[in-house]
């Protein structure tokens, strides 16, 4: 299956790698209007390939997307000195608004997966010019937080992440909303693996865990300017959901009908994933604080949205 990858930056690279290394597409078509860049990247990707898989990797114009079954949305612009977070918001709208056509034109049939930055606002923003139905435009949202929230719980715990089910909701930034009263280790809550295992799981450490997953990307940005490996091998689970027709449940972002008394946000939920892009939402059940924290979340990015003029 072929992959469309607008962007070449570090984000959209770090993907096309991931996608690569795994062999989870035939074929990955870098598109950047920086297209020595774009060069450059699909050749230094298509050097890792022979040590790893038979995915064919190169840049090329729109037209070269034609018969891609998935576009990723990497492209964006950054942070100019004095520029407001509204005002970036704004030029980044101005660039899918360059590209969402032209990706359309090339590959109507595609899923778009969206990676760039506010990625719950950008979902919304490529949904809307698109035209596309909201379940074929899906925000990488918190699939890595939730990744994140799993580790830090699979640690604590002593059990594989792999044995954890346990969900970041809400926004993917400040207000996202680490689901516990629903986390589950093995087929036990966490509460009660604890207790079996006796491992303590007190509000302290349970606090930490919460600090770790929310500020786990500023810890990264302060070492190395930004994060791209995590979130490019986020993208690459996210696509492979999609080119296998898993039916996966992934938390990722796309304009929901109704969260929270909030309509029509993009924002994450467990969902679950296939060929067709979302095939289902799923509502964890929540406590008091988790409902007020998803709807305080909800009406934040309704909020930024309203103030958006794109
Ligand atoms: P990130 O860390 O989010 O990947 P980068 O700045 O490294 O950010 O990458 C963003 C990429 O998006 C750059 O390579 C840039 O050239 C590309 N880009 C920006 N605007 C457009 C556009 N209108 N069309 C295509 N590519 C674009």
């Amino acid at each position: 299956m072929k992959i469309g990858i607008v962007g070449a930056g570090m984000v959209g690279s770090a993907a096309g790698y991931a996608i690569a290394l795994k062999g989870t597409a035939s074929k990955i078509v870098f598109v950047d209007y920086n297209a020595a860049l774009a060069k450059a990247q699909a050749e230094d990707i298509a050097h890792a390939v022979p040590f790893a898989s038979s995915t064919v990797v190169m840049a090329g114009d729109y037209a070269d997307l034609k018969g891609a079954k998935a576009v990723i949305l990497a492209a964006g612009v950054g942070q100019k000195p004095g520029e407001s977070r509204l005002q970036l918001l704004a030029r980044n709208a101005e660039v899918f608004r360059q590209i969402i056509g032209k990706v359309l034109d090339a590959a109507p049939d595609a899923v778009l997966l969206i990676a760039t930055n506010p990625v719950d606002i950008m979902t919304q923003i490529a949904t809307e010019l698109s035209g596309l139905p909201p379940t074929r435009v899906i925000g990488s949202g918190t699939i890595l937080d939730t990744a994140r929230f799993r580790h830090l719980i699979g640690e604590h715990l002593g059990v594989s992440p792999r044995s954890v089910h346990a969900y970041v909701l809400g926004e993917h930034g400040d207000s996202e909303v680490l689901c516990w009263s629903s986390a589950r280790a093995g087929a036990l809550s966490v509460k009660e693996f604890s207790a079996q295992m006796r491992v303590p799981l007190t509000e302290g450490i349970k606090a930490k865990i919460d600090d770790g997953v929310r500020n786990a990307a500023y810890t990264i940005i302060n070492g190395k300017g930004a994060t791209w490996y995590g979130i490019g091998a986020g993208l690459e689970r996210l696509f492979r959901a999609v080119a296998r027709d898993e039916q996966t449940v992934l938390s990722v972002s796309i304009v929901t009908p109704k969260v929270e008394g909030v309509s029509n946000v993009a924002l994450s939920l467990p969902r679950i994933v296939g060929a067709q892009g979302v095939v289902a939402d799923l509502f964890p059940e929540l406590d008091d604080a988790e409902h007020e924290a998803l709807g305080a979340s909800a009406r934040l990015l309704k909020t930024t949205l309203d103030a958006l003029e794109y």
